[in-house]
């Protein structure tokens, strides 16, 4: 298939190119592809061979590549297949693959607005069971819109970034205090990263997703339960959220995801005229998330109810404007059972039923030195797997 040593069963062949950003030891950073356990130097090669304008791959983010929009998207994917796939293209590319081990992976693209969505029906309605058990399980709105909140940009880090855990106020019973939280949890999501750009007061028709969003990452959204459960009425998240939001280094482009895409799950009601599928937007990814290197959770984001294009077409239902680099998650991935809960406070149901690690401890919520790591896969052509690489990050004490 490729020139280069893919080994056996990795999920990053030429069928997945995700796009990152990394230096060197003797250079800084710029634009790379990912295959197998090296990158190619997009900025050199496109230098030497054209075929693709080297000064969008010289710069320390995607952002300028993105922006270009589809069409230079697909012709850099063929181009950059053309060249991993026909031998005579092998020494004059060789010299510009870099070893993973020799290389620093950087946050890829600049963050311009974040947004979180809530579009699994099974976690919210775990979140309705914990924390509502009165009152019906769905907020009112949910069957109706994908709901959303913003969050902070400036939060959103790399994969590999420690996470220092946040002091917030809190309610114990009646007492109310300031100090480290102590129900610090994830939330296994998947971000769509948005490139090309909206004009304020043009909403985006759902059949326009492909055209502004440029590719997916794993998305880590650290969450402070107790300081989120005292702030949260009536405005939503805030500090709870905002100390970090962690996400994978590589961007997998839609393009890769092709042999994923299945029909999103049946709506009731059915939704208002502008968040109607035009096109079938569920992916079949499938998350893994890993507690101190003990497998806890495989998320389904396959039975998410609302889809990326039609998440995309709500946020600016309004007129609200899109930028380069805009990311927005899907919200928590759940599936129906207990082993496919995309947070440790479904897994555990608010801290009442531990998990068990291998090494026979057990847990509620993260502990000082915990390490969480979320990866997931998809299905590409002829069997193969697309790999969406992984998203880690380890919990360091709080400040005092
Ligand atoms: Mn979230």
């Amino acid at each position: 298939m490729t020139w280069i040593p893919v080994p056996d069963g990795s999920p990053i062949g030429v069928h997945t190119l995700p796009y990152g950003v990394f230096s060197t030891a003797h250079d800084g950073r710029r634009v790379g592809a990912a295959i197998g356990d090296h990158i190619v130097d997009l900025a050199a090669v496109a230098g030497e061979q054209g075929g693709a304008d080297p000064a969008i791959f010289r710069t320390s983010s995607l952002n300028a590549f993105m922006s270009r929009g589809p069409r230079v998207w697909f012709a850099v994917r063929e181009w950059l297949t053309r060249l991993l796939m026909d031998r005579e293209h092998r020494a004059a590319v060789e010299p510009h693959l870099v070893p993973m081990p020799d290389a620093v992976l950087h946050l890829p693209f600049e963050v311009a607005d974040y947004v979180d969505f809530y579009a699994s029906r099974q976690h919210a309605e775990n979140l309705g069971q914990i924390f509502r058990p009165d009152r019906p399980e769905l907020p009112k709105a949910w069957r109706h819109l994908p709901i959303g909140y913003h969050g902070r940009s400036g939060t959103v880090v790399p994969s590999g970034t420690d996470v220092i855990r946040p002091n917030g106020m809190r309610a114990d019973g009646g007492a109310v205090s300031y100090g480290p939280s102590t129900m610090l949890d994830i939330e296994a999501e998947v971000g769509f990263v948005v490139a090309v750009p909206s004009a304020l007061g043009q909403p985006i028709p759902v059949g326009r997703f492909a055209e502004h969003v440029f590719g997916v990452v794993l998305v880590n959204d650290w969450s402070a339960r107790d300081i989120q459960a005292f702030e949260y009425v009536p405005l939503g998240p805030f500090l709870g959220k905002s100390f970090a939001t962690s996400i994978s280094v590589w961007v997998v482009p839609l393009a890769a995801l092709e042999h994923a895409r299945v029909d999103p799950p049946p709506r009731d009601p059915k939704p208002a005229e502008y968040l109607r599928d035009t096109q079938p937007w569920g992916l079949d990814i499938t998350l893994e998330v890993s507690w101190n290197g003990t497998t806890v959770s495989r998320p389904p984001f396959a039975g998410m109810y609302w889809t990326a294009a039609q998440q995309l077409a709500h946020l600016t239902a309004n007129g609200a404007c899109v930028r380069t680099g805009d990311l927005y998650a899907s919200g928590t991935v759940s599936g129906p059972i207990r082993e496919q809960y995309g947070s440790f406070l479904e897994l555990s149901w608010n801290g009442t039923q531990p998990v068990r690690l291998a090494d026979g401890s057990t847990r509620t919520f993260l502990h000082d030195g915990d390490r969480v790591t979320i990866s997931a896969s998809a299905p590409g052509p002829g069997g193969s797997r697309v790999g969406l690489g992984e998203v880690t990050g380890t919990i360091r004490p709080a400040l005092r």
